[in-house]
């Protein structure tokens, strides 16, 4: 018997829905609140030394992102973290299988989703100011992932990432606000999931196959796959 594994997870993805639209908001904010949570700027989620810096973005941040903002490339394709587009190991260059990406025949590399953009030091580019100084460049239009920082759900469940402003006291307004975004982003990123699964075609992939680079600009193609489709993206490789 084959198994329609996309029509598994289709379901299992709608279930899940379902669930997170049932989860109550007020015993979101008691958790938060019992955790306790103030942000004391320390910028350590914004910068590459902090750990895992990488903002993913759904379609809906991608969009007010570029909706809201003057700036020129608000997004770029998702890559495993740690890795670059100017790293030749994620090229395929390199002898690491992990850091290598999906290529098609025609040597385009594909991915799914968006993230913000990085500096080469590897600090989210809309970070500004310098060590301890820093502040939001985007403040009032920045992703959900960033609004709801340390606090995300997966499963069902309530989870933290790693923050020193953790345990500090938070209020009970500030929980329920807490709540209702870390609930907002939760239900956006599984719909998110469910409409790019829904909108993906299948597509013949050659992991650790080279990317095709072209020489005269160094720029390389990648097609992003996303809740509305398929788009090409020329990036450039140092
Ligand atoms: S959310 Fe946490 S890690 Fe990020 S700036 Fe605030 S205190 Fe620092
Ligand atoms: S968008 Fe702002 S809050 Fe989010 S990672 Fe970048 S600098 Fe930090």
């Amino acid at each position: 018997m084959v198994l329609d594994y996309r029509l598994i997870l289709t379901q299992q993805l709608e279930l899940m829905l379902k669930q997170a639209r049932d989860i109550s908001v007020e015993d979101l904010a008691s958790e938060i609140q019992r955790i306790g949570f103030a942000c004391t700027m320390c910028g350590g989620c914004c910068r590459r030394s902090g750990g895992d810096n990488c903002v993913f973005l759904t379609t809906v941040d991608v969009e007010y992102l570029e909706g809201n903002s003057q700036m020129d490339q608000v997004a770029i394709p998702m890559l495993a973290d740690g890795i670059n587009y100017s790293s030749r190991s994620y090229l395929g260059c390199g002898s690491d299988d992990a850091l290598s990406p999906d290529v098609d025949q025609e040597g385009n590399i594909h991915t799914f989703g968006w993230m913000l953009p990085r500096n080469s030091n590897g600090d989210c580019r809309f970070l500004q100011g310098s060590l301890n100084t820093g502040k939001c460049g985007i403040y009032e239009i920045r992703p959900m992932l960033c609004r709801t920082y340390p606090f995300y759900m997966d499963e069902g469940q309530l989870l933290i990432s790693e923050c020193e402003g953790l345990g500090c006291a938070i209020s009970w307004s500030d929980s329920l606000k807490m709540a209702s975004n870390v609930l907002h982003r939760y239900v956006e990123e599984l719909e998110d999931t469910l409409l790019t699964y829904k909108m993906f075609d299948d597509v013949e992939l050659y992991p650790g196959a080279p990317a095709s680079v072209e020489q005269e600009n160094g720029m390389v193609n990648v097609i992003v796959h996303d809740a509305r489709g398929a788009h090409r993206v020329s990036m450039r490789i140092e």
